[in-house]
């Protein structure tokens, strides 16, 4: 990058929020995503809206890539800068701007670590649902610009359901406002709506605005083990046709559950093909109520063994069996490869049969786990970048997952999103049309293709 234009970056952050040698630059060359790197050639961290309007307006004029990044633990190689430019880091932007007792919202800045506004919240008895296991490490930017996803989704929805409204920088440095406190509001298209998931192809986010909810009172947690995964799959489908909507219904598959055991030794049963974990909230009575019925019905579809958490401290340790899968899978083999297909609940089983049958077919190791409430699974591909024959069999392999995927009537990502490693992929899901529609869109916004080119459309498609 040209002397005079760092010297712009310098001008605008001050020299301590500016980062451009290669020693500095390698960290922001990767995030979670295994398999992808690029170097960018500045790394600027700005510290209030006025600040990235002028970076941005920089960036316009000299045609300069934008990648915003927040921790950089998206798994979708979303913040790798395979085009060189601009990494706009939030590290400096994570404070509480206002909390609004009476509107019940909070208003953030883009990079304040979700757990933190959770924790921040609940003091006041309140409630922020979204919770991605990364929760303690990712910010609530790059959490909207995914729009992740997490444990209590089947109950409480997903990030999009929590945002009212965003200060945005667009493309050309102005600045955009969308949405606001108002429980309603339908003037005109529903631009927060359209920027949350849009993986920083759109603009920068600079201020978001978040619904809360009243903390509920009470929880219980309970798992049941499964000789089968017909017999775990039937138990989801049967309680959600049985009108409770836990909070949280996870599943783990046999390789997964053996991993977590060997790792933590927090006594998990390894002779079973899957298990499942309930957690539900609210009030007491309904809470008792749901997670018994729930555990009836486990046993009614030959769960081998159940069990309702006596205690905080037991549901805890319960609850850091799936918490730890993938840490505890990636202890296995030098590279982890986590993926993220969606199908309909009533397709688990079928789904997860399928994901067996391909790993057998390419000779690899794919651990499964996931959100089954929501159908979202996350097989996990155990294996070694540096073995270049093998890394061609898992990308065969990941295809045909997404393939099985939409052939069940689900989609290539539930919550990790396109950025780069997807792109591909998307018009299977989305058609020619729907990938039409989405650049036309993108053209609006970004003209000049500076904001995170490269993500969620490639040259293909
Ligand atoms: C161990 C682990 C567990 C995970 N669990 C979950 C899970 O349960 N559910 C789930 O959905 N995901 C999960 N993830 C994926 C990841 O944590 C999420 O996608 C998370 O939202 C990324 O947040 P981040 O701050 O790291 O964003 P980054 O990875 O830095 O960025 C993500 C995207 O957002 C864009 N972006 C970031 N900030 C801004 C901004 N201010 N304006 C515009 N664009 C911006 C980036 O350009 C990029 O496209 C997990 C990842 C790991 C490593």
């Amino acid at each position: 990058m040209e002397k005079e234009i760092i010297q712009f970056f310098i001008d605008v952050v001050g020299k301590e929020n500016v980062k451009h040698s290669t020693a500095q630059l390698l960290a922001y060359s990767y995030d979670a995503t295994a398999n992808f790197q690029a170097l960018p050639e500045i790394v600027v961290s700005p510290r209030n809206t006025e600040e990235v309007c002028q970076i941005v307006k920089i960036c316009n004029e000299y045609k300069i890539p934008i990648v915003p990044r927040g921790s950089g633990s998206n798994l979708a190689a979303g913040t790798v800068p395979n085009q060189g430019g601009v990494v706009i880091l939030f590290n400096n932007m994570n404070q509480i701007i206002e909390f609004d007792r009476e509107n019940l919202t909070i208003t953030v800045q883009p990079g304040m670590i979700t757990a933190d506004i959770c924790h921040f919240v609940e003091k006041e008895n309140l409630f922020y649902p979204p919770d991605p296991s990364s929760m303690k490490i990712s910010t609530i930017g790059g959490n909207i610009s995914e729009n992740s996803g997490g444990l209590r989704g089947l109950k409480y929805g997903v990030t999009k359901d929590y945002v009212k409204g965003l200060t945005v920088v667009l493309a050309n440095g102005e600045l955009l406002k969308t949405g606001g406190k108002l429980a309603k509001d339908v003037a005109g298209y529903d631009l927060t709506a359209l920027l949350v998931g849009s993986e920083g192809t759109l603009g920068v986010i600079t201020e978001i605005t978040l619904k809360l909810i009243p903390l509920p009172k009470n929880k219980m947690t309970s798992i049941a083990y499964f000789h089968s995964l017909e017999a775990a799959a039937e138990t989801v489908s049967t309680i959600i046709a049985n009108k409770i909507i836990p909070v949280t219904l996870e599943f783990l598959d046999k390789k997964t559950i053996e991993a977590v055991e060997q790792f933590m030794k927090i006594g998990l049963s390894t002779d079973v093909e899957a298990m499942l974990l309930f957690e539900q909230d609210g009030e007491l009575a309904q809470v008792k109520n749901d997670i018994h019925e729930m555990t009836q019905i486990a046993i009614s579809k030959g769960a081998t063994f159940t069990q309702i958490a006596k205690d905080e401290t037991e549901a805890e340790r319960l609850k850091t069996a799936r918490r730890v899968a993938l840490s505890a899978l990636s202890r296995l083999r030098p590279t982890t490869i986590l993926e993220d297909a969606t199908v309909p609940r009533s397709e688990i089983a079928e789904m997860v049969r399928r994901i067996n049958q391909i790993a057998k077919k390419y000779d690899l190791t794919i651990a499964t786990f996931g959100h089954a409430g929501d159908g979202n699974l996350h097989p996990t591909c155990l294996t070694d970048i540096r073995n270049s024959e093998e890394m061609k069999r898992v990308e065969h392999a990941f295809e045909e997952i997404f393939e099985a995927a939409i052939s069940l009537g689900g989609t290539i990502t539930g919550e990790h999103g396109i950025g780069e490693m997807k792109a591909p992929y998307l018009e299977w899901k989305v058609g020619a049309s729907g990938i039409e529609m989405m650049k036309g869109i993108k053209a609006v916004f970004d003209p000049k293709n500076i904001m995170n080119p490269g993500k969620v459309f490639c040259k293909g498609n």
